[in-house]
């Protein structure tokens, strides 16, 4: 490798380009009035948290914890030199010669933090609201957007950055939290979104993973059903039978769906509350005209949902077909310390979101309403100052150059998309009238300036 060798984004991340990022705007734009109108509220937390925040809510044994996590010691270097200084003295206690220095103290290691980059939006946001105190505003209802990491293998739809759109109700028992009334508004909301976006042929995926109680219950029949064929599955479904058998749903080796396939269903082990819970989840669902798709197989890959859980696939989206997924986690918040905050949420895929619009980009794209083209030694100036203008009124205006030729100037203004070109000459400055010529018809116009603006926005 030479000293210029280019770099290229890492892997697993993208630049979003323009015209793209016009459809990501309008997505965030549609989302941002769809939560005001169901009294959401932004909240912003960082992207790198404590590692045990993830590690003990969306669990130790999920996949995204054990496997794709960014996590590194802070200050990474300390440890380093740790490492460095211990292999320095080992090699030189072995080779009977004097170390070049110091073992470092494992005491000065006390200073550092394992932290990791978000995987996912909603411990951080229990972690808010916890340190917080929201609980004395009684029910919250936030949403956020913005990237999260994991290292998966990437392909079409997976990346190692990618943007969630988040939403979070949550709050103390006595303020609603735990009503299935709260699990139907949130996806009431989602199919609302989802139209307004234009996104036709969703399907909502639904299912009730049961309570703590019936949990326990559930993870004894399923271990005791995977005793006998853990052996023939693979290496992670081994382990995940023994220490949270409830994860081998995550497993994506064909070769052990068929097993899978014949384990007890959850369906069967709900307790009496939350089997009702889940009937008026789905009533209120019916009476709203949201139509869903039972499926007891979809447990979702985090270890903190309790109750009703469930995903949005999309037909368009082939093999990464989830284009949200959500839940209530009714426990997350005492698990972190926190008091009794029942909560449900979900997390678009935002990338995914924009793949399934992406046919109708062009409808958001937004071009030049004109492109101005100044002709001839100091014509910029004219220019800037019509642009300035133009622009007061709201209109997207382009600039060119005063070196630029005619043709060139044309040139530019077709490439640009624009929709009138104005020819500013020393004629034109000097008659306070400029040619406005429409560039998809060729007609061409004299206009004072007074009347310009009005004239390009009244043919829009
Ligand atoms: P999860 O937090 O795993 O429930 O994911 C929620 C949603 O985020 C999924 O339905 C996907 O749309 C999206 N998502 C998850 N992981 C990725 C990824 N690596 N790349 C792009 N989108 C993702």
């Amino acid at each position: 490798m030479t000293g210029n060798c280019m770099i290229k984004a890492v892997r697993g991340t993208r630049d979003l380009l323009p015209p793209d990022t016009a459809l990501w705007n309008f997505v965030e734009a549609a989302v941002r009035d769809v939560f005001r109108a169901y009294n959401f509220h932004e909240i912003r937390t960082p992207i790198f948290e404590e590692t045990q925040l993830f590690a003990r809510s969306v669990g130790e044994e999920t996949d995204i914890v054990a496997k794709e996590m960014y996590t590194w010691e802070d200050p990474p270097r300390l440890l380093q030199e740790y490492i460095d200084s211990y292999r320095e003295v080992t090699a030189a206690l072995r080779e009977g010669r004097q170390p070049s220095g110091k073992l470092v103290s494992l005491e000065s290691l006390a200073g550092t933090q394992s932290l990791t980059l978000r995987p996912e939006n909603t411990a951080g946001i229990v972690r808010a609201y916890i340190e917080h105190k929201m609980w004395n505003r009684g029910l919250n209802k936030f949403y956020s957007i913005g990237p999260m990491f994991r290292r998966e293998r990437p392909q079409k739809g997976r990346y190692r950055q990618f943007y969630q759109i988040d939403a979070e109700v949550i709050g103390p028992p006595s303020a609603g939290s735990e009503s299935p009334a709260r699990d139907a508004e949130i996806l009431e909301l989602l199919a609302t979104l989802l139209d307004r976006l234009g996104i036709k042929d969703w399907t909502l995926q639904l299912n009730s993973v049961g309570c703590p109680n019936d949990r326990v219950v559930y993870n004894e029949a399923l271990r005791k059903a995977l005793e006998p064929v853990a052996p023939k599955m693979c290496s992670d479904c081994q382990r995940r039978a023994v220490t949270n058998p409830l994860r081998v749903f995550d497993c994506k080796v064909p070769e052990d769906q068929p097993i899978i396939e014949k384990l007890p269903r959850i369906s069967h082990y709900l307790d009496e509350s939350c089997r009702k819970h889940f009937e008026q989840v789905q009533e209120i669902l019916k009476a709203a005209g949201v139509p869903f798709t039972l499926n007891d197989r979809l447990v979702r890959g985090l270890d903190y949902y309790t109750r009703t859980a469930f995903e949005f696939t999309h037909g368009a989206l082939g093999a990464q077909n989830a284009i949200l997924g959500g839940g209530r986690y009714d426990g997350l918040s005492e698990s972190l310390g926190g008091p009794s905050a029942p909560g449900i949420g979900f997390a678009i895929g935002e990338d995914r979101l924009v793949l399934a619009l992406k046919e109708s980009a062009e409808a958001v794209q937004h071009k030049p309403e004109v492109y101005i083209a100044p002709l001839g030694p100091g014509m910029d100036r004219e220019a800037a100052r019509l642009a300035r203008e133009l622009r007061h009124h709201d209109l997207v205006v382009e600039l060119g150059d005063e070196t630029f030729r005619l043709k060139k100037s044309f040139e530019a203004a077709t490439r640009a998309g624009a929709r009138f070109i104005l020819i500013v000459g020393e004629n034109e400055v000097k008659t306070d009238t400029f040619a406005l010529k429409h560039l998809a018809s060729g007609e061409q116009v004299s206009v004072p300036r007074a009347e310009l603006a009005l004239r390009i926005q009244s043919t829009l």
